[in-house]
Protein backbone atom coordinates (compact mmCIF):
# COMPACT_ATOMS: atom_id res chain seq x y z
CA UNK A 1 0.00 0.00 0.00
CA UNK A 2 2.86 2.20 -0.02
CA UNK A 3 2.14 5.25 -2.09
CA UNK A 4 5.61 6.26 -3.78
CA UNK A 5 4.33 10.18 -4.12
CA UNK A 6 3.76 10.51 -0.62
CA UNK A 7 7.50 11.67 0.28
CA UNK A 8 7.05 14.19 -2.54
CA UNK A 9 4.11 14.93 -2.17
CA UNK A 10 4.89 15.43 2.21
CA UNK A 11 7.66 17.54 1.05
CA UNK A 12 5.38 20.19 -1.07
CA UNK A 13 3.18 20.69 1.85
CA UNK A 14 5.95 20.98 4.10
CA UNK A 15 8.01 23.70 1.77
CA UNK A 16 4.01 25.15 1.60
CA UNK A 17 3.29 25.59 4.97
CA UNK A 18 7.26 26.79 5.23
CA UNK A 19 6.18 29.41 2.92
CA UNK A 20 2.86 30.48 4.75
CA UNK A 21 4.89 30.59 8.11
CA UNK A 22 7.48 32.93 6.09
CA UNK A 23 5.07 34.82 4.66
CA UNK A 24 3.55 36.01 8.06
CA UNK A 25 6.96 36.38 9.78
CA UNK A 26 7.78 38.78 6.66
CA UNK A 27 4.06 41.04 7.19
CA UNK A 28 4.51 40.92 10.63
CA UNK A 29 8.24 42.49 9.69
CA UNK A 30 6.96 44.98 7.39
CA UNK A 31 4.16 46.01 10.22
CA UNK A 32 7.24 46.54 12.35
CA UNK A 33 9.22 48.52 9.67
CA UNK A 34 6.79 50.66 8.81
CA UNK A 35 6.26 51.74 12.66
CA UNK A 36 9.58 52.60 12.74
CA UNK A 37 9.63 54.29 9.39
CA UNK A 38 6.74 56.53 10.66
CA UNK A 39 8.76 57.25 13.37
CA UNK A 40 11.39 58.72 11.96
CA UNK A 41 9.62 60.56 9.02
CA UNK A 42 7.89 64.05 10.14
CA UNK A 43 4.34 64.02 11.62
CA UNK A 44 1.76 63.63 8.79
CA UNK A 45 -2.27 63.64 8.74
CA UNK A 46 -4.37 61.08 10.46
CA UNK A 47 -6.34 61.18 7.24
CA UNK A 48 -4.45 62.97 4.01
CA UNK A 49 -0.76 62.35 4.41
CA UNK A 50 -0.59 66.24 4.63
CA UNK A 51 2.25 67.47 6.79
CA UNK A 52 1.02 68.28 10.51
CA UNK A 53 3.19 69.45 13.16
CA UNK A 54 2.49 66.82 15.82
CA UNK A 55 1.73 62.66 15.03
CA UNK A 56 -2.04 61.62 15.33
CA UNK A 57 -3.37 64.45 14.48
CA UNK A 58 -5.20 66.16 11.07
CA UNK A 59 -4.17 69.22 9.12
CA UNK A 60 -6.52 71.95 9.73
CA UNK A 61 -8.85 71.44 6.17
CA UNK A 62 -9.68 67.90 7.13
CA UNK A 63 -10.11 68.95 10.78
CA UNK A 64 -12.83 71.40 9.52
CA UNK A 65 -14.59 68.63 7.11
CA UNK A 66 -15.32 65.95 10.17
CA UNK A 67 -18.80 66.23 11.96
CA UNK A 68 -17.66 65.22 15.34
CA UNK A 69 -20.48 63.85 16.79
CA UNK A 70 -21.38 66.11 20.50
CA UNK A 71 -24.23 66.47 22.44
CA UNK A 72 -27.29 66.43 21.82
CA UNK A 73 -27.49 63.11 20.67
CA UNK A 74 -29.50 60.51 20.92
CA UNK A 75 -28.62 58.19 24.05
CA UNK A 76 -29.35 54.85 22.45
CA UNK A 77 -28.07 55.36 18.52
CA UNK A 78 -25.62 57.90 19.45
CA UNK A 79 -26.92 60.18 16.51
CA UNK A 80 -26.47 63.45 16.45
CA UNK A 81 -30.26 65.40 17.31
CA UNK A 82 -31.44 68.26 14.86
CA UNK A 83 -32.88 71.08 16.22
CA UNK A 84 -36.41 69.70 16.76
CA UNK A 85 -34.87 67.68 19.95
CA UNK A 86 -34.01 70.72 21.91
CA UNK A 87 -34.83 70.26 25.01
CA UNK A 88 -35.62 73.79 26.13
CA UNK A 89 -33.95 73.74 29.30
CA UNK A 90 -34.67 69.91 30.48
CA UNK A 91 -31.34 68.24 31.03
CA UNK A 92 -30.92 64.34 30.86
CA UNK A 93 -30.72 61.64 27.67
CA UNK A 94 -32.59 62.53 24.87
CA UNK A 95 -33.63 59.40 22.88
CA UNK A 96 -34.54 59.98 19.10
CA UNK A 97 -37.41 58.67 17.16
CA UNK A 98 -35.61 56.20 15.07
CA UNK A 99 -34.54 54.47 18.41
CA UNK A 100 -37.85 54.03 19.29
CA UNK A 101 -39.02 53.17 15.54
CA UNK A 102 -36.21 50.21 15.34
CA UNK A 103 -34.53 49.66 18.71
CA UNK A 104 -31.39 48.37 18.57
CA UNK A 105 -30.36 45.13 19.85
CA UNK A 106 -26.95 46.73 22.37
CA UNK A 107 -27.69 49.42 25.02
CA UNK A 108 -26.22 52.25 24.08
CA UNK A 109 -23.93 53.84 21.01
CA UNK A 110 -21.34 56.55 21.03
CA UNK A 111 -19.08 57.35 17.94
CA UNK A 112 -16.43 60.07 17.76
CA UNK A 113 -17.72 61.59 14.65
CA UNK A 114 -20.76 61.18 11.51
CA UNK A 115 -19.69 59.02 8.66
CA UNK A 116 -17.75 61.31 6.09
CA UNK A 117 -15.02 60.94 3.64
CA UNK A 118 -12.46 62.33 6.09
CA UNK A 119 -13.27 59.62 8.44
CA UNK A 120 -13.88 57.37 5.60
CA UNK A 121 -9.95 57.82 4.88
CA UNK A 122 -9.00 57.82 8.50
CA UNK A 123 -10.46 54.19 8.81
CA UNK A 124 -9.42 52.98 5.71
CA UNK A 125 -5.43 54.12 6.78
CA UNK A 126 -6.02 51.91 9.45
CA UNK A 127 -7.40 49.02 7.57
CA UNK A 128 -5.83 48.95 4.37
CA UNK A 129 -2.67 51.10 4.48
CA UNK A 130 -0.98 49.64 6.88
CA UNK A 131 -1.17 53.00 9.23
CA UNK A 132 -1.06 51.77 12.39
CA UNK A 133 0.04 55.22 13.83
CA UNK A 134 -3.80 56.06 13.43
CA UNK A 135 -4.86 53.38 15.82
CA UNK A 136 -3.59 55.41 19.39
CA UNK A 137 -5.08 58.84 18.51
CA UNK A 138 -8.38 56.59 16.83
CA UNK A 139 -8.77 55.63 20.23
CA UNK A 140 -8.20 57.91 22.45
CA UNK A 141 -10.84 60.08 20.59
CA UNK A 142 -13.20 57.03 20.96
CA UNK A 143 -12.54 57.47 25.36
CA UNK A 144 -13.03 60.80 25.15
CA UNK A 145 -16.32 60.12 22.75
CA UNK A 146 -17.26 57.04 25.06
CA UNK A 147 -16.47 58.29 28.73
CA UNK A 148 -19.85 57.80 30.23
CA UNK A 149 -19.87 54.37 28.98
CA UNK A 150 -16.56 53.44 29.66
CA UNK A 151 -17.22 54.28 33.48
CA UNK A 152 -19.86 51.73 33.57
CA UNK A 153 -18.05 49.24 31.38
CA UNK A 154 -16.39 46.05 32.62
CA UNK A 155 -14.65 44.83 30.34
CA UNK A 156 -13.96 45.70 26.11
CA UNK A 157 -14.69 42.96 23.20
CA UNK A 158 -13.92 44.12 20.10
CA UNK A 159 -15.78 42.81 16.96
CA UNK A 160 -14.17 39.79 15.58
CA UNK A 161 -12.42 38.98 12.41
CA UNK A 162 -13.07 35.90 10.66
CA UNK A 163 -9.61 34.32 11.14
CA UNK A 164 -9.30 33.62 7.56
CA UNK A 165 -9.56 37.27 7.26
CA UNK A 166 -7.53 38.23 10.11
CA UNK A 167 -4.45 36.43 8.25
CA UNK A 168 -5.16 37.95 5.42
CA UNK A 169 -4.93 41.42 7.09
CA UNK A 170 -2.70 40.19 9.70
CA UNK A 171 -4.76 42.36 12.01
CA UNK A 172 -7.44 42.63 13.45
CA UNK A 173 -8.28 46.82 13.79
CA UNK A 174 -11.21 46.46 16.36
CA UNK A 175 -8.77 45.02 18.57
CA UNK A 176 -5.98 47.92 18.31
CA UNK A 177 -8.45 50.18 18.76
CA UNK A 178 -9.83 48.29 21.82
CA UNK A 179 -6.07 47.99 23.15
CA UNK A 180 -5.98 51.75 22.84
CA UNK A 181 -8.98 52.58 24.13
CA UNK A 182 -8.28 50.49 27.00
CA UNK A 183 -4.92 52.38 27.11
CA UNK A 184 -6.65 55.33 27.43
CA UNK A 185 -10.23 54.36 30.13
CA UNK A 186 -8.48 51.46 32.19
CA UNK A 187 -11.06 49.11 31.23
CA UNK A 188 -9.70 45.69 30.22
CA UNK A 189 -10.23 43.89 26.67
CA UNK A 190 -11.28 40.66 26.57
CA UNK A 191 -11.39 39.18 22.86
CA UNK A 192 -12.14 35.91 23.76
CA UNK A 193 -15.59 36.59 24.91
CA UNK A 194 -16.81 36.50 21.39
CA UNK A 195 -15.69 34.46 18.41
CA UNK A 196 -17.24 34.49 14.80
CA UNK A 197 -18.99 31.15 14.13
CA UNK A 198 -18.44 31.18 10.41
CA UNK A 199 -17.07 33.65 7.49
CA UNK A 200 -19.95 36.23 6.67
CA UNK A 201 -19.66 38.19 2.80
CA UNK A 202 -18.94 41.11 3.28
CA UNK A 203 -21.86 43.72 3.97
CA UNK A 204 -21.34 45.77 1.48
CA UNK A 205 -24.29 46.80 -1.19
CA UNK A 206 -26.47 44.84 1.02
CA UNK A 207 -29.53 46.42 2.05
CA UNK A 208 -30.97 46.06 5.85
CA UNK A 209 -32.87 42.81 5.75
CA UNK A 210 -29.87 41.25 3.72
CA UNK A 211 -27.25 42.67 6.54
CA UNK A 212 -29.29 40.68 9.30
CA UNK A 213 -29.93 37.96 7.44
CA UNK A 214 -25.65 37.88 6.58
CA UNK A 215 -24.63 37.68 10.03
CA UNK A 216 -27.76 35.85 12.17
CA UNK A 217 -25.87 33.30 14.16
CA UNK A 218 -22.25 34.67 12.62
CA UNK A 219 -21.29 35.48 16.29
CA UNK A 220 -20.64 32.96 19.64
CA UNK A 221 -19.86 33.21 22.96
CA UNK A 222 -17.30 29.94 23.85
CA UNK A 223 -18.78 27.89 26.66
CA UNK A 224 -15.84 28.18 28.28
CA UNK A 225 -16.25 31.77 29.02
CA UNK A 226 -19.61 32.29 30.08
CA UNK A 227 -19.21 32.24 33.98
CA UNK A 228 -16.59 34.99 33.28
CA UNK A 229 -18.82 37.18 31.24
CA UNK A 230 -22.41 36.58 32.94
CA UNK A 231 -23.50 39.75 34.64
CA UNK A 232 -20.81 42.17 33.19
CA UNK A 233 -21.09 45.48 31.44
CA UNK A 234 -19.69 45.21 28.17
CA UNK A 235 -18.60 47.79 25.37
CA UNK A 236 -18.59 46.24 21.99
CA UNK A 237 -15.42 48.46 20.27
CA UNK A 238 -15.62 48.42 16.03
CA UNK A 239 -14.02 50.74 13.60
CA UNK A 240 -17.60 51.87 12.01
CA UNK A 241 -21.26 51.01 12.72
CA UNK A 242 -23.28 51.13 9.63
CA UNK A 243 -26.60 49.65 9.50
CA UNK A 244 -25.78 47.82 12.96
CA UNK A 245 -26.68 44.33 11.54
CA UNK A 246 -22.96 43.09 12.85
CA UNK A 247 -23.31 44.75 15.92
CA UNK A 248 -26.53 43.50 16.73
CA UNK A 249 -25.72 40.32 15.84
CA UNK A 250 -22.49 40.64 18.52
CA UNK A 251 -24.62 41.89 20.92
CA UNK A 252 -27.70 39.54 20.85
CA UNK A 253 -25.01 36.83 21.46
CA UNK A 254 -23.55 38.07 24.32
CA UNK A 255 -26.50 39.12 25.54
CA UNK A 256 -27.50 35.33 25.04
CA UNK A 257 -24.69 34.73 27.15
CA UNK A 258 -25.82 36.31 30.22
CA UNK A 259 -24.02 39.53 29.85
CA UNK A 260 -26.08 42.38 32.20
CA UNK A 261 -25.57 45.06 29.14
CA UNK A 262 -23.81 45.66 25.69
CA UNK A 263 -23.17 49.08 24.74
CA UNK A 264 -21.24 50.30 21.69
CA UNK A 265 -17.85 52.81 20.46
CA UNK A 266 -17.30 53.55 17.60
CA UNK A 267 -14.77 55.69 15.59
CA UNK A 268 -17.66 56.87 12.96
CA UNK A 269 -21.38 55.72 12.84
CA UNK A 270 -23.13 56.25 9.39
CA UNK A 271 -26.28 58.53 10.14
CA UNK A 272 -28.89 58.62 7.27
CA UNK A 273 -28.67 60.86 4.81
CA UNK A 274 -24.95 60.80 4.81
CA UNK A 275 -21.85 58.91 3.14
CA UNK A 276 -22.40 55.37 3.69
CA UNK A 277 -19.16 52.96 3.67
CA UNK A 278 -17.98 51.41 0.30
CA UNK A 279 -16.52 48.41 2.57
ZN1 LIG B 1 -5.51 66.12 6.17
Amino acid sequence: MDNPLAPERQRTLGLRRLGLRAGRWLGMGRMWTRGLVDLALPPICMACRAAVGEPGCLCAPCWSRVRFIERPYCDRLGIPLTHEYETFGTTGPVVSEAAFARPPAYGRARAVAVFGDVSRDIIHALKYADRLDVAAPMARMMARAGADILAEAGALVPVPLHPLRLWKRRFNQSMLLARGVAAASGVPVRADWLRRARATTPQVGLDRAARAQNVAGAFIVPETMRAELRGRRLVLVDDVLTTGATIDACAKALMRAGALRVDVLVFARVVDGHDTPIS
